[in-house]
């Protein structure tokens, strides 16, 4: 089981936000802006590149959602970022999808 997994069973604790049927969204432990928000889907994908069509309802869901979760977290005006990491290069840590929702400041690009 993933950390992400143990965090949608309840079994570690985490600052939810959000839940559905399909997602959770919990604030990021480490956070790298003022509001560091990620959003996962409760079925397990490991990471982007292996998604299929199959997916794409659930993907739409999720980026639809993490819309609605930046305005409700007070980000629609300022402007926001959602990243998603995939391998080594990309920065991923989890292997469990994940949208980070980042935002409360101005984020710098090209990112590092
Ligand atoms: P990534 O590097 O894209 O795989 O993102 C994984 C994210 O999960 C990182 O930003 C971590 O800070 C975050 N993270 C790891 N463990 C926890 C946890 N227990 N609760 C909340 N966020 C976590």
């Amino acid at each position: 089981m993933t950390i992400f997994e143990k965090i949608i069973a309840r079994e570690i604790p985490a600052d939810i936000v959000f839940e559905d049927d399909q997602c959770l969204a919990f604030r990021d432990i480490h956070p790298q802006a003022p509001v560091h928000v990620l959003l996962v889907p409760k079925r397990v994908i490991p990471r982007l590149g292996v998604c299929t069509w199959d997916d794409a309802t659930l993907l739409g869901h999720l980026l639809v959602k993490a819309g609605e979760l930046a305005t409700m977290l007070g980000l629609a005006e300022s402007g926001f970022r959602i990243v998603i990491n995939h391998g080594a290069n990309g920065g991923e840590t989890v292997p469990h999808l994940h949208l980070h929702i980042l935002g409360g400041r101005a984020l710098t690009w090209p990112p590092g």
